[in-house]
């Protein structure tokens, strides 16, 4: 099998089977993001992608789903794509399900009907790295894209009948723009359909531009404290039913299915980790994490 660099991969999917198609991610300009600094953007050569299938198609015949490997697969054209899934088809013929993470710039040169077509072929999931809808933010952290994207190309996803996932990133519009961001995403987000929101907190890696500006005094983090109350405003704003998933490490598990459901009961477990909770244990774990 071909990978190229460290192998970054959904907790929430199946290990196995992965399969690179492309190498680094197209923007890698995200002023908090390490994970592809040492790996130019390619795409992967058709020979390998296709040696990689005989080699699953001998290893693991009867695979129903598999995830495309790297940062964004998607930014391959429709048709390379297209290509790329008949070939998955043709060699694990019993695929059902096909995941991969994108960029939402990914999609706007996809039309819904190629979406749709994309579909059919088994692509079924997607995880959005959004971070953020408030678009002082977006700007502000250099992702690339605005809050009117993200809103115009989630619909396309809902038209074409393709799930999504979408990340709010707790902590990243540091303490000048907190709530703006909390209120901001909700907002963004309630008007989307995603089948679940992940949130997680945010680490200042090295040799990253957010850390050097927090050095020089540019950029002001928020304490864990601040991160809960950061999360608890976006969660009271957020109103769309999906699973929601925090990363945060405590001793309430706030992550589960039917949201709005459980809106109540998250927010009470936010109020008392902000009130209770071990938060220099759990801003310890987080300053542990090596990498998003
Ligand atoms: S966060 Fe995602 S889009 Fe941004 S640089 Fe990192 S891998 Fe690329």
């Amino acid at each position: 099998m071909h990978f190229t660099g460290t192998v970054y991969r959904s907790p929430y999917w199946p290990t196995w089977p992965l399969l690179e198609i492309t190498q680094g991610c197209t923007h890698n300009n995200c002023k908090f993001c390490t994970m592809y600094k040492d790996v130019d953007f390619r795409v992967s050569p058709l020979d390998w992608v296709e040696e990689d299938l005989k080699e699953l198609a001998a290893d693991t015949p009867d695979a129903r789903t598999i995830q495309l490997l790297s940062a964004n697969p998607l930014a391959l054209s429709f048709n390379k794509l297209k290509n790329i899934l008949e070939m998955i088809n043709h060699y694990l013929p019993k695929m059902e399900y096909i995941y991969t993470v994108s960029r939402v710039t990914d999609i706007r040169n996809k039309s819904v009907e190629e979406l749709k077509v994309l579909k059919e072929l088994g692509l079924r999931e997607i995880s959005l790295g959004v971070e953020s809808g408030d678009d002082w933010t977006l700007e502000r952290i250099n992702k690339g894209y605005t809050s009117a994207d993200i809103l115009e190309q989630c619909h396309k996803l809902d038209e074409a009948g393709i799930a999504y996932w979408m990340t709010f990133f707790n902590g990243v519009a540091g303490r000048e723009h907190s709530k703006q961001h909390a209120i901001n995403s909700a907002k963004i987000f309630s008007q989307c359909n995603p089948i679940c929101v992940g949130t997680g907190g945010l680490v200042l890696f090295p040799d990253t531009p957010l850390l050097e500006e927090a050095k020089r005094g540019e950029f002001d983090p928020l304490s864990e404290k601040e991160m809960m109350e950061e999360l608890k405003l976006f969660v009271e704003n957020l109103n769309i039913n999906c699973n929601f998933i925090t990363h945060h490490t405590s001793s309430i598990n706030l992550s589960g299915a039917n949201f709005l459901n459980r809106k109540e009961e998250i927010i009470d477990g936010l109020d008392y980790l902000i009130k209770n909770g071990n938060l220099d244990t759990m801003a310890r774990i987080r300053a542990n994490k090596v990498s998003l």
